[in-house]
């Protein structure tokens, strides 16, 4: 037996999967010409109530297109400290757009109107100009947090009266819609721009969706030619996309459902200090202090793969490859330890 809680990323095709690969149709996407990807983006559009959509390697290219297409260089960004686009992509903000960011401090990722209204700069030529307002749902480092959407609404509804515009790292947004159970378009509709990673719970080999209006979409094309990130016959990995939203997509409750049943496990377990709330697919714990290495080496040695998220925290990532019985093996192999 192992398990294997690193990520939600190190899920393999299933056979189903790679069959609809196999057959798909494609075309040359860079002339807009590949039937599966067109119909994948516009199968997301249409989901999220956006006019388009573009197709892209990975989840961290759909960010940093939306930010380039957003911000011209020394605007300034404003997100939350533990975001993604600011933590996790090589520090692509300054790299790629000449861009600053203005961090807030949320709950777990989570923040506020009156927190966004704080950090704007006033329109005086003293300050860089904020052209963006980005959120994270769920939030990775918050622990799988799922944002309250009433809130989101709010700073929505702002952004729009101040022409700011409002994007969505939605790397883990299936499993907040899952989770919260609210209405996709009208979700969609919050913002100006959405990313969605179709690698993670969904499961694929590869690929994310970036969607917007019909303009900005045009113009994040450019910007996708510009990183390099033009792909061919790639109706191959969207075909895996189009798959997983029909079948992987309603699996993404029993994530929700193993990664809670982990968590009770560990409330039991002396050498663990504290516990995250468990939103979704992700569990952030605490163990005894700069301890995280050890426990995280003792559980390889039990092929119980995991990884420590600071000196004392670890993290635990369910998905669709963490089966029942691989939750059965590890919370009896996190009993065994001391
Ligand atoms: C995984 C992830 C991304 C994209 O990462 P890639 O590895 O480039 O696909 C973006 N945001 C969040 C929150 C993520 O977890």
């Amino acid at each position: 037996m192992a398990a294997d809680l690193r990520s939600d990323t190190v899920t393999r095709p299933t056979a189903d999967m790679i069959e609809a690969m196999m057959s798909a149709p494609v075309g040359d996407d860079v002339f807009g010409e590949d039937p599966t990807v067109n119909a994948l983006q516009e199968r997301l559009a249409g989901m999220f109530g956006h006019e388009a959509g573009l197709f892209c390697p990975s989840g961290t290219m759909t960010n940093q297109i939306a930010i380039n297409v957003h911000t011209r260089p020394g605007d300034e960004v404003i997100c939350d400290r533990l975001s993604h686009i600011y933590n996790y992509e090589g520090g692509g903000i300054a790299r790629n757009s000449g861009a600053s960011v203005r961090l807030l401090h949320g709950d777990r990722g989570r923040f506020t109107l009156a927190d966004v209204k704080a950090e704007v700069n006033p329109g005086d030529s003293h300050y860089a100009r904020t052209s963006l307002v980005s959120v994270e749902d769920t939030c990775n480092k918050g622990g799988g947090s799922c944002w309250d959407v009433a809130e989101l609404q709010r700073i929505s509804e702002w952004c729009r009266t101040q022409n700011l515009p409002f994007h969505l790292d939605g790397a883990r947004v299936f499993n907040a819609l899952v989770a919260r159970g609210n209405d996709v378009k009208a979700y969609g509709q919050l913002f100006d721009s959405v990313s969605i990673c179709l690698s993670k719970g969904l499961g694929t080999p590869a690929g994310s969706v970036l969607l917007g209006s019909k303009e900005f979409i045009k113009e994040a094309h450019r910007t996708r030619k510009v990183m390099g990130g033009g792909m061919r016959q790639v109706g191959i990995l969207a075909a895996a996309g189009l798959h997983a939203l029909e079948h992987q997509l309603p699996l993404l409750v029993q994530d929700h459902q193993r990664a809670k049943s982990l968590a009770n496990a560990l409330g039991e377990l002396a050498w663990v200090t504290e516990i995250q709330p468990v939103d979704t697919n992700i569990v952030i714990f605490d163990v005894e202090e700069n301890q995280a290495a050890k426990y995280c080496e003792l559980l390889k040695s039990k092929s119980v793969f995991c990884m420590p998220f600071g000196p004392s925290k670890i993290r635990f990532v369910t998905h669709r490859d963490f089966s029942d019985q691989d939750l059965e093996y590890t919370t009896r192999m996190l009993r065994s330890i001391s």
